[in-house]
């Protein structure tokens, strides 16, 4: 198992299989910025499922155990579930998620399930049609997500988990219409502060509702009660409801950074590893795999990387003066959440 400089491991990797989407978040790709002429990957550049499977066997030999696939939108990639049949059959890998928008979820849930996928989370930012309407910059309506659920259960992902990214002003005052949709339902809610990931979403500090605010929401009419973590490591910090009905998840990446945990790790479309969710550069692995360089070869690499890895960005930014923070930070669709 290989440590960084901070003495932690890796452990999970997350896998932007495309960077298009059929959704315009404005945090995330704004329509202004992504129009329809605007140019994605050409095929040439994008790993395909041979070589991320390779390197998902050699990552698993430097300690991987848990694989989630996103993106851009992950359902978009033609065929992912082929790729999730491939990941399914390495040994080690003990869970393989997948992060969505569900749009198109009703068309592969069941595909995913009968491929090996172990979870499923879904992106819905709020139940208001309105408000939703604008956070995908489509103007598609909840109802599709809804339904991607109910499709999505049936399948036999069940419980999901729901990500909900919450920005003040923009859809705090949904929060407890959607913790009370899905109380009682088995699926968690996990309310994320809104980052400062990429430089196109004009974050700033006053859009960020803190995780003791929003908790706060919560509790006021569903009275909750902290849990202890699944796992050392967990990014969201866990509450039941007093009552029985089930739990949240608040991830505090902003006002609780947990750095200190940090066990993931990045592999772009275009094939470049990421030790950091808000890393301006990567490692290109792509080239070497493409060259014809052994397993070992590529393990070497990976192991360099991480070993060095010196990153805690979140820290940083909330504690330090920011040393690594960079006008070029890479874009949230080409590596995922
Ligand atoms: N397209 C898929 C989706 O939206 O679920 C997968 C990729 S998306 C980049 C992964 C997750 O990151 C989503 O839950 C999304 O809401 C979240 N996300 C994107 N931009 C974010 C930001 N600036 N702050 C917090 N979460 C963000
Ligand atoms: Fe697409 Fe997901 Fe980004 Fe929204 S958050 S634009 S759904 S990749
Ligand atoms: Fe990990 Fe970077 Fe996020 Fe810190 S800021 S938790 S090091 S991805």
């Amino acid at each position: 198992m290989i440590k960084d400089t901070f003495n932690r491991p890796v452990k999970d990797l997350r896998i932007s299989v495309t960077d298009r989407c059929n959704f315009r978040c404005p945090y995330c790709m704004p329509a202004d910025l992504y129009g329809e002429k605007y140019t994605f990957l050409p095929k040439s550049d994008i790993l395909d499922f041979e070589e991320v499977s390779r390197l998902v066997n050699i990552f698993e030999g430097l300690g991987v155990e848990k694989v989630r696939l996103t993106g851009g939108e992950p359902l978009m990639r033609e065929n992912v579930e082929k790729l999730v049949s491939m990941l399914s059959g390495i040994d080690g890998i003990k869970d393989i998620a997948l992060t969505t928008n569900g749009y198109i979820l009703h068309k592969k849930a069941k595909a995913l399930k009968k491929a090996g996928l172990s979870r499923l989370t879904i992106s819905l930012d709020s139940l208001d049609d309105e408000v939703f309407k604008k956070l995908n910059g489509r103007e598609y309506s909840v109802d599709i997500v809804l339904k991607a659920i109910d499709k999505a259960v049936k399948a036999g992902f069940d419980p999901l988990k729901i990500n909900a990214v919450i920005q003040k002003g923009i859809n705090d005052h949904t929060i407890v219409d959607l913790a009370r949709h899905f109380r009682g339902t088995g699926h968690i809610v996990r309310f994320i502060e809104f980052m400062d990931v990429g430089t196109i979403n004009s974050w700033n500090f006053e859009h960020v509702v803190p995780a003791g605010e929003i908790l706060g929401m919560i509790d006021a009419v569903f009275p909750l009660e902290p849990v202890e973590k699944n796992y050392p490591g967990e990014v969201a910090n866990r509450y039941r409801y007093k009552d029985g009905k089930g739990e949240i998840g608040i991830i505090a990446s902003v006002t609780k950074p947990f750095c200190g945990n940090c066990t993931r790790l990045r592999l772009s479309t275009d094939g470049r590893l990421f030790t950091c969710l808000f890393a301006s550069r990567g490692t290109d692995i792509r080239k070497p795999l493409r060259d014809g360089a052994s397993d070992n070869e590529i393990r070497e690499i990976i192991a360099h990387t991480w070993s060095n890895r010196t990153d805690r960005y979140s820290e940083e930014r909330t504690t330090d003066k920011p040393s690594k923070i960079s006008a070029k930070k890479i874009e949230m669709y080409q590596i995922g959440g």
